[in-house]
């Protein structure tokens, strides 16, 4: 039973992906998801083959080295007879072996067509290959109460070529956790930065991104930045927050999409009424380096002299 098994594994038509497409008639190969290796993807995000799953997105993928399937929605993973038996097509592996066998003898020609694609829009819903959860940033109200989380998670490029994805969270008055905003909706991050900045009379700066905004914070400053930054419009409702503070000196990353970005937060806060002066720390550069990169050049420099260099630096220009 077992040589019976392998044998038909080995055979060159027998792989994760073909043995999906005669399960489910849907493509193996439209939605990439991973490393390429001699052209071919070694992963690809395909509906969930298990009988028990009915998924409507890409939530399982294969990994064409290994022959095998995981589903992350639902748990289903296992090889090529677990895949059959999962889908329903076989009550044990040796039957799976049987129906796989029984497949072989098919021409391609005699099989129906194949399916339309996995839909991409759902694909940022779903996660990359290898990906992990690199950071969390808590969002709150001008008091400190928490609103909602940020993930994010760093893997394998995905079928657009991105190497990281981001979720949203809250909780909800019961306890429960949920995807999105919650009620209070979308807010600058570090709210209680603004209300500090208010109080004290107080520099509120604006970089790019909440690694960049703790980083300013970790020197003792004051700092906001813009959920989803570059590609994130300013909202109406954050006027309230932003006329609370004395000035915003914004920091725009150094590249073209940063520096355009930048140029459109300050039109938007002079028209609420925000002083605001915008700093570019490397105005020939056009890489995307922005105060994290800046920071970690300058690891070895105590966080007081840091403080003083960037105060300056960021003050000189305004007093221009
Ligand atoms: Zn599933």
């Amino acid at each position: 039973m077992i040589a019976e098994r392998s044998s038909i594994l080995q055979h060159p038509d027998v792989s994760i992906a073909n043995v999906y497409e005669w399960l489910t008639r849907h493509s193996a190969w439209s939605l990439p998801g991973g490393i390429h290796e001699g052209g071919r993807a070694l992963f690809t995000w395909v509906r969930c083959p298990s009988a028990s799953h009915p998924d409507a997105h890409p939530s399982a993928y294969l990994n064409h080295k290994k022959n095998w399937v995981e589903c992350r929605a639902c748990g289903f993973e296992g090889g090529i007879f677990a895949m059959v038996v999962g889908a329903g097509e076989a009550e044990n592996y040796a039957a799976a072996a049987k129906w796989v066998e029984s497949q072989l003898g098919i021409k391609p020609a005699e099989r129906p067509a194949l399916d339309e694609q996995p839909d991409m829009r759902h694909f940022g819903g779903i996660g990359l290959p290898n990906e992990r959860k690199t950071a969390t940033y808590t969002y709150t109200d001008l008091h400190g109460k928490r609103l909602y989380w940020i993930h994010r998670y760093d893997g394998d490029p995905g079928a657009d070529g991105r190497s990281k994805r981001f979720t949203v969270h809250h909780q909800t008055s019961g306890g429960r956790y949920k995807k999105g905003y919650g009620p209070d909706g979308k807010v600058p991050y570090r709210l209680t930065s603004f209300a500090r900045a208010h109080a004290e009379r107080r520099v509120l700066i604006m970089p790019e991104g909440e690694k960049c905004a703790d980083a300013i914070e970790d020197l003792d400053l004051l700092a906001t930045t813009i959920p989803f930054g570059t590609n994130s419009k300013m909202i109406e409702s954050w006027k309230v927050y932003f006329r609370l503070v004395p000035a915003v000196l914004q920091l725009t990353d150094s590249d073209e999409e940063g520096r355009a970005a930048a140029a459109h937060r300050a039109a938007w806060l002079k028209r609420n009424g925000v002083f605001v002066r915008t700093v570019d720390l490397a105005p020939e550069r056009n890489d995307g380096f922005d105060i994290w990169d800046w920071k970690r050049e300058r690891r070895h420099i105590s966080s007081v002299t840091l403080r003083t260099e960037l105060t300056e630096m960021l003050l000189r220009p305004a007093l221009r």
